[in-house]
């Protein structure tokens, strides 16, 4: 790691070194920030465990405008863990409809039912525990030590890798195994003690609206002062990444087949890894999307009888982290709707809103 330590005088491109990073200077700074520019978010104004684990889990790959809908709503739903384990696995994946990323709303309910068995339905008190739970990791178990019962464990999450790489002009690739230990390192040691919670809200919070990725505004910034990336003219290059997201590219060819206000769903496969156990149209998955011609000599289309096609499909392309997700939709209307793909089940469009559906689904219905 090159980083810039306290009371350096002089670095390898001979630039001069920023006055001594003060921890008391430049927390005092951050504080004063924060207190004056922070988000009023329901999930600050608590301490509660099981409040602040829902918003950490919602928050990992949403944005808080959207994220703060599927809040509201889930804790409308289960105020408390009990209602989250008493519930099943169905009824939370449909709370979780449109949010993406299914597992985290599985952990989330397997979680809760660990507590219930465990811990007599409490939210667990120390950082082991919470850290053992399903689906919560070193992120966000400190975040919920830290916040709900102010213990001392730093958060580090892609705002803290940016606030803390440009702060100390650190180059180690946030994504490498190093990387990951040297800025844990660095954040625990950073740590306000005193006050975990404030501390570690404040520097998210900072990442998230003042030191942002692109374009930051530094002239403005209350902790310029102190930042070894400006002084060094490394703003725009920190943090550093190592590798590129390998992206698989996908191919989904949808059978919308309905008649009569009932429709033709089926359940993605247990060991499915991006929707598990949600519901979708009849698929089928090839190395590229089928024609209208392919698709009336296709097998599952035989097994459905006289019916119509409409010949013209709706396309569009669905992102993921991992995955580009190529698909169209064919309308299909048989003369009467049976259940012969034994895979499939027979729903009303009444019945729809039970079943959790993917975003692709969802968006495809609202066209
Ligand atoms: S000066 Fe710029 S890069 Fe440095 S902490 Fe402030 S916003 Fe971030």
């Amino acid at each position: 790691m090159k980083k810039a330590k306290s009371g350096e005088e002089s670095n390898e491109s001979g630039a001069s070194a920023p006055a001594l990073l003060s921890m008391d200077s430049w927390l005092l700074a951050l504080y004063s920030w924060f207190s004056s520019n922070h988000r009023t978010l329901p999930w600050r104004e608590t301490r509660d465990p099981y409040r602040i684990w829902i918003s950490e889990v919602i928050l990992q790959q949403t944005r808080v405008n959207q994220g703060m809908e599927y809040y509201l709503r889930f804790l409308d739903r289960f105020p408390d863990v009990r209602s989250l384990a008493e519930a099943s696995e169905q009824e939370v994946l449909a709370m979780w409809q449109g949010l993406g990323y299914y597992s985290r709303a599985r952990n989330l309910h397997a979680a809760a039912q660990q507590i219930a068995t465990s811990h007599g339905g409490l939210f667990p008190g120390t950082y082991e525990e919470i850290r053992a739970l399903k689906g919560i990791g070193d992120y966000t178990a400190a975040a919920i030590a830290s916040i709900a019962y102010d213990l001392p464990y730093a958060v580090v999450d892609g705002n803290v890798y940016r606030v803390l790489s440009r702060l100390f002009a650190v180059d180690t690739p946030i994504d490498s195994t190093q990387g990951k230990k040297e800025f844990q390192q660095l954040a625990q040691s950073l740590l306000d003690t005193t006050k975990p919670g404030l501390h570690n809200q404040a520097v998210m919070e900072f990442g998230a609206l003042a030191c942002v990725p692109v374009s930051p505004d530094c002239t403005c910034c209350v902790l310029q002062p102190q930042c070894r990336a400006y002084e060094l003219g490394l703003v725009n290059q920190l943090p550093v990444k190592s590798k590129k997201t390998a992206v698989k590219e996908l191919f989904y060819t949808y059978l919308y087949i309905h008649s009569d206000n009932k429709l033709l769903l089926q359940p993605r496969s247990a060991g499915d890894n991006i929707w598990k156990n949600m519901y979708e149209f009849p698929l089928i998955e090839a190395d590229r999307l089928l024609t209208a011609e392919e698709l009336l000599s296709h097998p599952l289309l035989e097994q459905l009888g006289e019916l119509t096609l409409h010949p013209t499909p709706v396309d569009f392309t669905h992102i993921l982290s991992h995955r580009k997700i190529n698909v169209r939709f064919f309308q299909i209307e048989p003369n009467e709707l049976n259940n012969t793909n034994h895979n499939s089940i027979i729903v009303t469009t009444k019945e729809l809103h039970q079943y959790p559906l993917p975003r692709v689904i969802t968006r495809y219905l609202e066209c």
